[in-house]
């Protein structure tokens, strides 16, 4: 799937379909790929750039870090100054600025904050630090968060009393209906993403087609897969059809992955999340269900935070497809990835850090 000239080929075929479409409308097709990973893979293949004369590729709000509000983080800074407390989370959040620091910053002041690889790796803290609360700050979407309920379940079975999550998890079908029913951005179709859909399948799907009359196609990350999933989304326009498409079959599967969908439904209900640029999304994140209230941090910690501070940081248009990274005056000048102001130029799938390395130019 990626080699040059297939990808070549690819890169013709897709050139060839969209001059089709824009003879048949005058306007270039506009595609929004949900996924953060997507979006660095498009960016890193150099596929973004190559197909900027005949297809509009827009990020969405598949960045986990990204989409964290500055109110979140300064939470997750405060819970780490309790005395007697390890924090724990993934490498990105570190340098995701709050109002005040980071938690790199409050790490370098002393705090026991701690970088895991899996949410699994916090409960093994908790069992061998039985005198100190852990805290796990459980982020992420479909992909992740039936790790997350693993965890919870592991620190039930070991009947750890000192282990809570801090969630501020995200859900892919409320936000995309938030996007669609705002009206905000006009797409052609979607680009959905290859890892989420491993647990929720194609079907989770059908609203798009059904309800808002837009085609979505699964798709890979390497460069054929991507340019196939655009190529199928100019063949669906073309034919005047609605869709939805399986690019990742070998993967994806129609239902998902239902023991992972059991595994969150068992821990976790709907909870109405706050994302950034966006506030409150009805039902758009899960938090712990009463039954496993020992282990929510929320309940277990009183947290006070004021107002976010208010930046000319524009992440949260950014996450919604409104503007690209070189409309915010900051971008590869006071903001680039050595000296991140917002969450897009933190994170490893943001779409400000996609830009700045991969299509800045100089
Ligand atoms: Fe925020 Fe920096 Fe992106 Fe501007 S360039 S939107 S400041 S992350």
């Amino acid at each position: 799937f990626s080699d040059p000239i297939l990808t070549r080929h690819s890169l013709e075929a897709v050139k060839e379909l969209a001059g089709k479409f824009k003879e048949e409308t005058g306007r270039m097709p506009v595609f929004m790929e949900v996924c953060g990973s997507h979006t660095m893979a498009f960016a890193k293949t150099g596929i973004k750039t190559g197909l900027k004369d005949c297809v509009k590729l827009i990020a969405g709000p598949g960045c986990p870090v990204c989409v964290t509000d500055q109110k979140s983080i300064d939470a997750m800074i405060q819970l780490s100054e309790g005395n007697g407390r390890i924090l724990c989370t993934f490498g990105d959040m570190m340098r995701v600025p709050g109002s005040k620091f980071t938690l790199m910053k409050a790490k370098t002041e002393g705090k026991d904050i701690r970088v895991v690889y899996s949410p699994l790796d916090s409960v093994k803290i908790a069992e061998e630090n039985p005198d100190k609360e852990v805290i796990f700050l459980g982020i992420g979407f479909e992909t992740t968060i039936p790790i997350l309920a693993l965890a919870i379940r592991e620190a039930e079975l070991k009947k750890l009393k000192n282990y809570s999550m801090w969630m501020t998890t995200k859900l892919v079908e409320p936000v995309l209906r938030a996007l669609l029913d705002s009206g905000d951005v006009k797409l052609d179709g979607f680009l959905l993403p290859g890892h989420v859909s491993v647990v929720l399948g194609k079907q989770n799907y059908s609203y798009l087609s059904e309800e808002y009359n837009i085609s979505g196609v699964i798709t890979g990350f390497e460069p054929v897969q991507l340019l196939s999933g655009i190529y199928k989304l100019l063949q669906l326009l073309l034919e005047k059809k609605t869709d939805i498409l399986n690019d990742y079959t070998y993967l994806v599967k129609d239902h998902g992955n239902p023991a992972a969908q059991r595994l969150m439904e068992k821990y976790f209900e709907p909870f109405d999340e706050i994302w950034r640029g966006m506030s409150a999304i009805p039902k758009s994140g899960l938090v712990l269900k009463e039954k496993y209230a020992q282990f929510d941090a929320k309940k277990k910690f009183t947290v006070s935070t004021g107002e976010p501070r208010k930046t000319k940081c524009r992440c949260g248009e950014i996450i919604r497809g409104l503007i690209t990274p070189e409309e915010c005056v900051l971008f590869g000048k006071s903001c680039s990835p050595s000296n991140p102001i917002g969450p897009c130029m933190v994170s490893a799938e943001g779409t400000c850090a996609a830009h700045y390395q991969y299509m800045r130019e100089e």
